[in-house]
């Protein structure tokens, strides 16, 4: 599939060609079609599958081809979003694939003051890019108005419910027209979604695309036991004798972000922190360096880094273990990509003895413990699973005794039976995501389950394995780093 099979108009070709795209990749080559003919649709893609370009090209194409030279320009599309990082990113889309088409955009959020926005929304805009709180704020001053709107995009509308979002989300929504295309994209479909996408989508068609297939073989994952107050040191420590050059460092505080940072900066380390107490313009500066090269750590919470366009990493350290493993290998997946190797280095405590048995659990697999030079041999044998004690035959003949079922049938039956179900579990492959992947494609959504009054859905589930991704593949740059 090419971009001209996909119907799309010359001068936006010509964009998406300045900015080397060769080839759609999935999310697009599925979206842009039905957007172009009108559909709702609720996609589930995450960023990183093209999913912005999957809604940009196409809006702009229609607000393109039916706009009326004459008139002032109107807010005709409106792309929700959660944070400013992702306002920005979108922005930056809708203008590259908009170059020759005298379209304009702009993105709104919080946390710089109003009046540059209001300028730029007075002079008139055909694309609105908004974080909901300043959109609403600014809507309240009757500085904008969406009595205009043909399209809606609400992006990340997970990441909306998670940051307490979607009140105000759906305070917009009342305000934009009824007759409207509306399209939702949340990386993952909860039950919350489903209602939203229920009240909100009008006959959509569902795609789902499934996240990218993070190859955990191709990654090392190395487990450093250390004390809570030494993981700081040992961090330096590495950056200095491994010569790490660029590395995202995950934290669960923004406090504890700004701590670590303050130690690195002392010890000489090039580091700056991203999350959501930074302004805007710190986070901005910030993860420019980052991807420049001019700074050797970013130290990040998970909600600021998620969504971030970073491409591939050699390294990335999780100074503190996620509470969940999910969110573990979300983390390490932005190292090993596009068929390169990879190292995540996870930092334990005792503490964090449970998070760790989860996340080995998931993967299938132990992780290697690395000696270093914080090494603790006390600590190191906490984790160290005692084998387990061979039962003495009285204790075996007391349990016996113990576990006769009532209805007298024999001990020994009941053993067999939990010797046939250990013989049928299966160890899970490697790839622990990948597996997530297939369960994801073969079982059917809580939506379709539970159907019997709502509104039919076409449902579409694309693996982005599996489609001949080559050329976007091939695209991903590894951002300037070399571990030793
Ligand atoms: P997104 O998922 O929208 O955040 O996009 C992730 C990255 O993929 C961005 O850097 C885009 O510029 C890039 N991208 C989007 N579509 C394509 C394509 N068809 N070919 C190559 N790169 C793409």
């Amino acid at each position: 599939m090419t971009f001209n099979e996909l119907q799309i108009i010359d001068p936006i070709l010509k964009a998406i060609e300045l900015a080397n795209y060769n080839t759609p990749t999935p999310v697009q080559t599925e979206t842009i079609p039905l957007i172009l003919d009108g559909k709702d649709i609720l996609a589930s893609a995450q960023t990183g599958t093209g999913k912005t370009a999957a809604f940009a090209i196409p809006i702009l194409q229609k607000i393109y081809q039916n706009r009326d030279q004459q008139a002032l320009r109107k807010i005709k599309a409106l792309i929700l979003t959660p944070t400013r990082e992702l306002a920005n990113q979108i922005s930056e889309n809708f203008t590259r694939y908009s170059r020759f088409l005298n379209l304009k955009n702009t993105a709104i959020y919080g946390g710089v003051h109003q009046r540059k926005q209001e300028s730029i929304l007075y002079k008139g805009v055909d694309v609105l890019i908004a974080t909901p709180g300043r959109l609403l704020d600014l809507m309240n001053q009757n500085i904008i108005h969406l009595n205009q709107v043909e399209y809606l995009v609400i992006d990340e509308a997970d990441m909306m419910f998670d940051m307490g979002f979607i009140k105000d989300v759906n305070k917009i929504i009342e305000s934009v027209p009824k007759n409207k295309q509306t399209l939702l994209f949340s990386a993952t479909i909860s039950k919350e979604i489903e209602h939203l996408a229920k009240n909100i989508l009008l006959n959509p068609i569902r795609i789902e695309i499934a996240p990218e297939v993070i190859t955990l073989d191709v990654i090392t994952q190395s487990l450093y036991l250390i004390s809570k107050k030494q993981k700081t040191a040992l961090l330096i420590e590495l950056i200095k004798t491994e010569n790490i050059t660029s590395v995202i460092v995950f934290m669960r505080t923004k406090h504890s972000c700004n701590r670590v940072v303050q130690e690195l900066v002392k010890a000489e380390i090039k580091a700056e922190a991203i999350h959501s107490n930074k302004s805007q313009a710190h986070r901005e500066r910030a993860l420019l360096n980052f991807k420049k090269g001019r700074l050797t750590v970013l130290v990040a919470t998970d909600i600021a880094a998620r969504g971030l366009d970073i491409k591939a990493l050699d390294v990335v350290v999780n100074y503190d273990l996620p509470e969940t493993p999910e969110t573990y290998i979300h983390r390490i997946g932005r190292t090993g990509r596009a068929g390169l190797s990879g190292r995540a280095l996870s930092f334990c405590s005792y503490e964090e003895k449970s998070l760790l048995r989860t996340i080995e659990k998931q993967i299938d697999q132990k992780l290697n413990i690395v000696d270093h030079p914080f090494s603790n041999e006390e600590l190191t044998a906490k984790f160290i699973d005692k084998p387990k004690q061979k039962k003495s035959n009285q204790q075996r003949a007391n349990k016996l005794v113990l576990n006769k079922p009532k209805n007298g049938s024999s001990p020994n039956k009941q053993k067999s039976h939990t010797a046939s179900d250990k013989s049928t579990y299966k160890p899970k492959s490697n790839n622990a995501y990948s597996n997530t992947t297939t369960s994801n494609k073969n079982s059917k959504s809580a939506w379709q389950k539970s159907s019997k009054n709502k509104p039919t859905y076409n449902q579409k589930v694309y693996n982005k394995s599996n489609n001949n991704q080559t050329s976007y593949e091939e695209k991903i740059t590894l951002v300037n780093i070399k571990s030793s």
